[in-house]
């Protein structure tokens, strides 16, 4: 069986002062459970002091760089993550697709990099509004997934997993019904059993991310190829956040 896998995304909010008090407040409400992977992607000034105080829940980053090191301006290396005991890495967010121009031979670098260093990438893709309106979705995703995981082994991509975002859905309020979210995450599976096989396809977790709230996650979850989601502005507030894991 699989296991579910929450996270939140905090994009560029929260100063950490704020960031230290939401996360000692409510990593003891979440019971740690075998099934259950929870965490916030939090920005990355934050990562060294929420890990101190995160025992229950995974502090995970928003992005990094695939070189080791060198002189990349305002980057943040895998091994800087790796000493900090991040375990997964939010890599092709459509905001760092659109507004910082991330392409996928670079979210491609990143997916490798991880995977050597022994760290888990979640690979967002997911469809602009045009897209889904013209019916292209499917062909969209695959396209990323292609680009993304090229050169990346049967053996290597165990490591990953995979967000499915449409961007038409994120902090817009409009959800993708369970059902078209379901549909896109099946396609998505059985695109991966293409290239991976099967039983790769079987075991790999594959997230819901726009607009999910307390209120509406449990029928998302309800989807048989759904385990879990990508959550942004609803892991901002303590409650929801925990409603969300509930
Ligand atoms: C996200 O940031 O990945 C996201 C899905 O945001 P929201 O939940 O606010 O739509």
């Amino acid at each position: 069986m699989r296991k579910q896998i929450i996270i939140g995304n905090w994009k560029m909010f929260k100063t950490n002062s704020n960031a230290i008090e939401f996360v000692k407040s409510i990593d003891s409400q979440v019971e740690s459970n075998s099934n259950l992977i929870a965490g916030i992607a939090v920005p990355t000034i934050m990562i060294s002091d929420l890990s101190k105080v995160a025992k229950n829940i995974k502090i995970a980053a928003q992005n990094c760089y695939f070189e080791k090191e060198g002189a990349f301006t305002g980057e943040t290396s895998i091994p800087m993550l790796k000493e900090l005991n991040v375990e997964y890495v939010v890599i092709g967010h459509s905001e760092r697709r659109d507004i910082f121009k991330e392409d996928d031979r670079l979210i491609n670098n990143k997916v490798k990099a991880l995977i050597a260093a022994g760290l888990t990438p979640i690979l967002c893709c997911g469809e602009s509004l045009e897209i889904y309106e013209s019916g292209k979705t499917m062909d969209h995703v695959k396209k990323q997934l292609s680009d993304d995981l090229k050169e990346v082994s049967s053996d290597q991509v165990k490591n990953v997993v995979i967000a499915y975002e449409p961007i038409w859905a994120i902090g817009t309020g409009k959800v993708a019904t369970p059902e078209i979210a379901q549909d896109v995450i099946k396609g998505i599976r059985d695109y991966l059993a293409s290239m991976y096989g099967q039983e790769f396809a079987n075991e790999v977790l594959i997230q819901y991310g726009g607009s999910v709230k307390p209120e509406n996650i449990k029928e998302i979850l309800a989807q048989p190829d759904i385990d879990g989601a990508l959550v942004g502005g609803a892991s901002l507030v303590e409650d929801s956040y925990l409603g969300l894991l509930k």
